[in-house]
């Protein structure tokens, strides 16, 4: 049995591969899965739970049964998928995780984050998640009808596109300082995180400490997960089926 780490699906409709992907990955996986950590950014975009697109039910459903079969589920909400809810929760039976999380994985304390709150040199972007991150500016937005908010939603994500192709590559990826001051004010030795679509495997010294900081990848070419058991952990990749364009 081992733990699963993933983050960054960025499951979209208009993406259903993807969706298809992850549904024989979670059957292919289960008699091997402990617990499952979703990282943030298992969405495109999620406007509400009350709108939730139909697209995603089987999925929901297939996540459920697994939670309700002893697996447990973890979700921490993303910059894409922040608004996922207590509703959502519910339905699914994850325990929504607030970050920094702390875990212990096989006797291991690991730190748990999206990733993007490392991203401290984009000051555009951290304005904007502090914005949206404001419970009023959020009550605000789901008080709408899903119409606007999609509308809303497609704008802020055209317009995310633009910054992030006009952004400097090394703005895009994580502060090295804020990583330390993350480390020592956490006191962790090991960091779980994704968001930057850069998997890797980072090993470093602090303060005569190694530390490890372990990056997920993204789901666009292939699937990327983390697996950890009690031997040690290693990041995997998964199967996709070409896109046809
Ligand atoms: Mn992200």
């Amino acid at each position: 049995m081992a733990d699963y780490f993933i983050a960054d699906l960025h499951l979209d409709p208009r993406r259903p591969a993807v969706l298809d992907a992850f549904g024989h990955w979670l059957e292919r996986v289960e008699p091997d899965l402990g617990a499952l950590y979703i990282l943030g950014d298992l969405f495109e975009t999620w406007i509400g739970d009350d709108a939730s697109d139909p697209t995603f039910d089987p999925l929901l459903d297939r996540l459920a049964d697994l939670a309700r079969t002893r697996h447990p589920l973890y979700f921490m909400p993303g910059n894409r998928d922040f608004l996922v809810g207590e509703a959502l929760a519910r339905r699914v039976g994850w325990t929504t995780l607030g970050e920094p999380a702390r875990i212990r994985c096989f006797g291991t304390p690991v730190g748990l984050l999206h990733g993007d709150t490392f991203c401290t040199e984009d000051r555009a972007y951290q304005a904007f998640r502090a914005q949206v991150r404001n419970p009023a500016w959020q009550q605000a937005f789901l008080s709408r009808t899903p119409a606007e908010r999609r509308a809303l939603a497609d704008a802020a994500r055209a317009a995310s596109q633009r910054h992030n192709a006009q952004t400097a590559d090394l703005l895009m990826d994580v502060t090295p300082e804020a990583i330390d001051d993350f480390m020592r004010r956490e006191d962790l030795s090991c960091l779980v995180h994704g968001h930057t679509h850069r998997p890797a495997v980072h090993r470093w010294i602090l303060d005569g400490v190694p530390r490890t900081r372990i990056v997920l990848g993204d789901w666009y070419e292939q699937g990327r997960i983390l697996r950890w058991d009690e031997s040690g952990y290693r990041l995997e990749t998964v199967g996709l089926p070409p896109v046809l364009t």
